[in-house]
């Protein structure tokens, strides 16, 4: 079976009742309760301002479909985030940064007027670190050629499973491949010239080799081979969030930013109901149908009144944890990545919690981190561990820094990747999860629905379109 191996413990102190609100008020879903103004009648009420629902929110808007777009944080993006160096002003992308060669990755930048450039990898090869002890190791990750004859193989393979590269909708009974845990799965189809590659792409993904191939799959997917070929696309100012800040400027005071589902109501059938929490009081959204794109875990839908079919297959949902961040003082004056590194395992694929990778950035003195562990680490431990990784390292090489390593910007962007049990997929979690599309004036898509992956997810929301368009008419 494969599992994350993780317990989560992601709770976000809302109640999940019916009638409560996060501070246990009594909401309401009388008309009659609400300022004129706090009643919001529309098509659409679209549920998380990430990647993809941004992207749904803009395109409905070219169907002239009306809509509301709640987002728990105060942007728009997700996991996509920038950080604008005060010292330099040089802006960083610290989530998401490279996209694939898409018609719907060119059109949806090429609207907000935002260049995509060739992304540049000019860093340069890494030292192998055991960020554990802060030892560099004289590992030789194998050769291009290697890693070129393995993904080919690899490529050969996905075009076995075009269902896994367009969704879930899977064939039965599942291929017992796509249940081999991924470092079986290279074993058996002798692919290990591609693993270190495929570890430091699949980030967030743990325990790597352990995870179910089908999973590696939706993710290290065959755009993705394709985009590694003719190289990816990034903005040319490394600014993702001037493509949202455009979207949100684009649907304007249709974005509800700091804002949450406060209760639901999708019992009626030409009608949901919705009263969301904002910083300015309850609103009482209505709309003829929602589009969840959040991450659909159970404890992330408090407020929504989860039908017992929804509730079962939610509650299955593991993850993991990822962070991100910017770092100074690191003493460090080397121009090139410093990866992780295991010594004693298998490939050097390291056990985590620890930091993935830490990359020298294009602002001055700042450095860029990855780190995964699992879903129920406290922010407060993940930064520990990074600044005490950047010591081990400070006091292997004698730098004697002037001050202290310090965190600038940090990003949680737990929960990663949701994933069920093997069990699970055979019995079908696919299917059934797939086939709540539509059912009570409900849509859902995003990651959890396909891939943690924008460009695909892009194309995704582009062949659901119809079907949710034909929902309103
Ligand atoms: C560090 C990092 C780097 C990545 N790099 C890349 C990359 O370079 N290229 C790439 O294609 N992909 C990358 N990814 C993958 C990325 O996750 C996906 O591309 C994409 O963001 C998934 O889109 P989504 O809409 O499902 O989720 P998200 O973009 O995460 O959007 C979900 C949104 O819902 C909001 N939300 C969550 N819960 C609630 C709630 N209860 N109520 C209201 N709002 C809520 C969140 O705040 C968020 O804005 C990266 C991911 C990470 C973490």
């Amino acid at each position: 079976m494969a599992s994350n191996g993780y317990t989560n413990g992601y709770t976000n102190g809302y109640t999940n009742g019916h009638t409560s609100d996060r501070s246990g008020i009594e909401v309401s879903f009388d008309e009659a309760d609400y300022a004129a103004t706090d009643i919001i009648k529309r098509d659409f009420c679209i549920i998380g301002g990430g990647s993809t629902g941004t992207y749904t929110a803009v395109r409905l808007k070219d169907y002239n479909k009306s809509l509301v777009l709640i987002e728990k944080n105060d942007r728009l993006g997700g996991h996509a985030e920038t950080y604008r160096d005060p010292a330099s002003g040089v802006t960083l992308d610290i989530g998401v940064i490279v996209f694939g060669h898409l018609k719907e990755v060119k059109d949806y930048f090429q609207r907000f007027n935002v260049p995509l450039k060739k992304a540049e990898i000019t860093m340069g090869a890494p030292d192998y670190v055991d960020f554990k002890t802060g030892r560099k190791h004289d590992f030789k990750p194998p050769v291009p050629e290697e890693i070129g004859a393995a993904m080919h193989k690899y490529a050969i393979q996905l075009m076995s499973y075009p269902e896994v590269q367009a969704g879930f909708a899977l064939k039965y009974p599942i291929s017992e491949d796509l249940l081999l845990p991924f470092g079986e799965y290279m074993k058996k189809y002798q692919l290990e010239g591609m693993i270190q590659a495929a570890f430091s792409y699949c980030q967030g993904y743990m325990p790597f080799l352990e995870l179910s191939t089908l999973y590696v799959m939706k993710y290290w997917n065959a755009d993705l081979l394709n985009t590694l070929s003719n190289g990816f696309l990034m903005t040319e100012t490394n600014n993702i969030g001037e493509l949202y800040s455009k979207a949100a400027q684009s649907l304007g005071s249709d974005v509800l930013l700091n804002s949450r589902v406060a209760s639901m109501d999708r019992s009626a059938s030409d009608a949901v109901e919705v009263v969301v929490d904002t910083p300015t009081g309850n609103r009482l959204i209505i709309a003829k149908k929602i589009i969840s794109t959040i991450p659909h875990h159970k404890h992330n839908l408090a407020g929504f009144d989860l039908s017992d079919t929804e509730d079962s297959l939610f509650s299955q949902f593991t993850w993991s944890g990822f962070w991100a961040g910017v770092l100074k003082n690191t003493g460090l004056t080397q121009y090139h990545p410093i990866h992780t590194y295991g010594p004693d395992k298998v490939h050097g694929i390291p056990d985590m919690p620890g930091i993935y990778a830490i990359n020298p950035s294009r602002a001055p003195g700042l450095y860029q981190f990855y780190y995964g562990g699992p879903g129920d680490l406290s922010e407060e431990e993940v930064k520990k561990d990074v600044i005490d990784s950047i010591k081990r390292i400070q006091k292997e090489r004698s730098i004697e820094a002037a001050s202290d390593p310090e965190i600038v910007k940090f990003a949680n962007h737990t929960p990663f990747n949701l994933i069920v049990p093997n069990q699970a997929i055979r019995d079908g979690f696919y299917d059934k999860l797939y086939a709540l599309q539509g059912q009570r004036n409900t849509w859902y898509n995003g990651a959890s629905f396909h891939a943690q992956d924008s460009s695909v997810l892009w194309r995704f929301t582009e062949a659901l379109l119809p079907r949710i368009l034909e929902s309103v008419k």
